[in-house]
């Protein structure tokens, strides 16, 4: 039901998604420092796999409903849940959507950054700081009182700004105690306004915008999901928790 509150986390479960959230945004870091042309993206997840483990934390989305690595791994046309391999080899001009979850003492961050692999186009640059700014707009209406639409239609308006496509199937989510909590969000207006936002919903928010059309498909391997015109895509997330004042982006890089 739409009027349905969302979950609040007390301080305790929020210091841990915090810590969750550190160790998630340092693994971000490493990844992106060893992105260069000619790296598989299997030498990426297992850089991320190790950085985890080392600090304590759990890859949440290892085994999660049977996915088979610690990243997912998304280059060019591949949306969002790509899987590593180490035959699949970065080109200079790729971008390359970086999707991580770490748990922590039970506990679960999620984010996603999209990169550039060397140098890329100058419509590639626009498609992530766009993105970016989509998901910047989201957070920004995290506060409490407005309600859920609120931060689907602020996204939806930065994609409409630049015309890009919107992945419709996919969107956020609560996430803390598990890696997929409800509401789901949709990154647009669905005409619903849903829950008013209190303090200490957490909530995982994360745009995909297309180059070309919205339409999308998985692939053959059950999990990869594709644009149906194979045009690039982009996808930014970050765990955010609703507080008195201004929301809190806990998974910020350092
Ligand atoms: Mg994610
Ligand atoms: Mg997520």
């Amino acid at each position: 039901m739409s009027s349905e509150r969302i979950d609040r986390k007390s301080r305790h479960e929020i210091s841990l998604i915090r810590a969750a959230a550190k160790i998630n945004a340092e693994t971000h870091v490493m990844v992106r420092d060893a992105i260069r042309p000619g790296i598989s993206t299997q030498e990426l997840n297992d850089i991320a796999e190790a950085h985890i483990r080392k600090s304590g934390g759990i890859p949440t989305f290892k085994g999660l409903y049977g996915f088979p690595a610690t990243l997912c791994i998304s280059v060019n046309d591949e949306v969002v849940h790509g899987i590593p391999n180490p035959n699949k080899i970065l080109q200079d001009g790729d971008v390359v959507s970086i999707d991580c979850g770490t748990t922590y003492k039970g506990m679960v961050s999620d984010s996603a950054v999209t990169w550039a692999v060397g140098t890329i186009s100058k419509d590639l640059e626009q498609l992530l700081k766009a993105t970016e700014e989509g998901l910047l707009a989201g957070i920004a209406q995290m506060v409490p009182g407005n309600y859920l639409e609120d931060i689907s239609g602020a996204i939806e308006d930065v994609c409409l700004k630049y015309g890009y496509g919107m992945v419709r199937n996919y969107g956020g989510h609560g996430v803390g105690r598990k890696p997929h909590e409800a509401p789901f969000i949709h990154n647009f207006r669905t005409g619903e306004r849903g829950p008013r936002l209190e303090e200490g919903n957490v909530l995982a928010i994360e745009p995909m915008f297309n180059l070309g059309g919205d339409d999308v498909y998985t692939a053959e391997d059950e999990w990869t999901v594709i644009t149906k015109d194979h045009l690039p895509s982009a996808h930014f997330e970050h765990t955010v928790v609703v507080t008195k004042g201004e929301p809190e982006i806990l998974t910020l890089l350092p």
